[in-house]
């Protein structure tokens, strides 16, 4: 029997050959383990489109969360501060995660139905000298929208002033500008939205392994500025978490420093090369976006709306509202679905009653229409459409 559709944002569907390159015991110092690491590593720049003379990418035991709670904790020097740009739940974590570690914290929040204003992050630069590091959420999973990540970075290029000028200074000349380092958490969309990292600039990009790269869960990892993360010695919050540490071991011994996800590196690495032979990330999007179109025009017919405005809809994951009818209960149509083998996931709006469809995976154009066929037969049985 083959396992249900996960229209989820994670853990996904992933490949029969995927998991078939899991099946295999290797020890953490096993020099074909190793050679598989160095390739994943670099794969992982290369998906990202940086240089590897600027950028590294650093593995990180754990799920997503783990990961960009390694950069934050990590990246944010000990007198430094870091603002978040949040427009839903992904955001407001790291925000939490910077309140956990005691990391001097500016929260920019804004609506989950819009993007974050690159503007409103430059008053706040121009406002707050202190600032050093600036994190936003590059596809929102909790609605499905993109930020404007592109228009961030020359934000964060472009600095704000360095310090208030001593009274008696040159008060009227320009205060010279100092550029913030950007972190992305691109978890969701990394491999299936294209992003330039090394032509942006970006400092940090983190994302994980069962994500748009379609591998298990059991690591995250980040694409790094080497030039940013060579100065962070010494700033962890976290033995475990220590990017800096986690870097210079496997720069150094090409090995963890505690237990590797062995099995997970061995299908994460397969899984690259699927992603290579499906033509990259344009490859990947271009089924994604099939899968979700699909999705979208057989929503609309059966009357069920978006939660976001049409374009500002990505192609990772759709929020959609619950139908107004009394007839309609999400947990009997989650679980009648699940039982036909297709599985949705709940809403994480906060001020409305949605849930989500995932368009990511190893899932395409005719498991798609399979899916909302069978939506549509559940809503039928249960009396929300006619
Ligand atoms: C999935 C996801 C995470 C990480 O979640 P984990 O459950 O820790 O893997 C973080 N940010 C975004 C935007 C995500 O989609």
């Amino acid at each position: 029997m083959s396992d249900k559709l996960l229209f989820t944002p994670g853990p996904l569907t992933t490949s029969a050959t995927v998991k078939q390159a899991m099946l295999r015991d290797l020890g953490s110092r096993d020099l074909e383990f190793m050679q598989v690491v160095r390739e994943v590593r670099a794969g992982l720049v290369q998906v990202a489109d940086a240089s590897p003379d600027e950028y590294t990418a650093v593995i990180q035991q754990g799920s997503g969360t783990f990961g960009v709670e390694s950069v934050l904790t990590t990246a944010v020097p000990p007198d430094g501060k870091l603002l978040v740009a949040a427009n839903g739940a992904y955001g407001q974590r790291m925000a939490q995660m910077a309140r956990v570690a005691r990391v001097p914290l500016e929260v920019l929040t804004f609506p989950e139905e819009g993007p974050v204003d690159p503007q409103a992050i430059a008053r706040a630069l121009a406002a707050d000298p202190g600032i050093t590091q600036v994190a936003v959420v590059h596809c929102e999973t909790t609605t499905g929208l993109f930020n404007p990540v592109a228009e961030i970075a020359r934000v964060c290029a472009a600095g704000g002033p360095r310090e208030a000028l001593p009274s008696g200074g040159r008060s009227e000349a320009e205060p010279p500008q100092r550029p913030r380092q950007l972190i992305v958490d691109a978890m969701s969309s990394f491999g299936a939205v294209p992003l330039p990292v090394g032509a942006l600039g970006l400092d940090y990009v983190v994302s994980s392994a069962n994500k748009c790269i379609e591998g298990v869960p059991g690591f995250s990892f980040a694409v790094c500025k080497k030039s940013a993360l060579a100065k962070t010695k010494g700033w962890a919050r976290s033995l475990s978490l220590d990017l800096h540490a986690q870097w210079r071991g496997l720069e150094e011994t090409g090995q963890f420093r505690f237990t590797p996800p062995t099995h997970a590196l061995l299908a994460f690495h397969r899984a690259l090369a699927e992603l290579a032979a499906e033509g990259g990330v344009e490859g990947r999007a271009a089924r994604y976006r099939r899968n979700r179109e699909i999705c979208l025009a057989a929503m609309r017919k059966l009357g069920i709306q978006e939660f976001l405005a049409p374009e500002l809809q990505g192609w990772i994951i759709t929020s959609f509202r619950y139908p107004p009818h009394p007839r309609f209960d999400f947990p009997r149509l989650y679980e009648t679905l699940s039982a036909r083998g297709y599985v949705l996931y709940p809403g994480k709006v906060s001020n409305a009653d949605c849930f989500r469809i995932g368009h990511i995976g190893r899932i395409d154009a005719a498991q798609t229409e399979g899916m909302v066929r069978a939506m549509e037969e559940v809503l039928r049985e249960m009396g929300v459409i006619a």
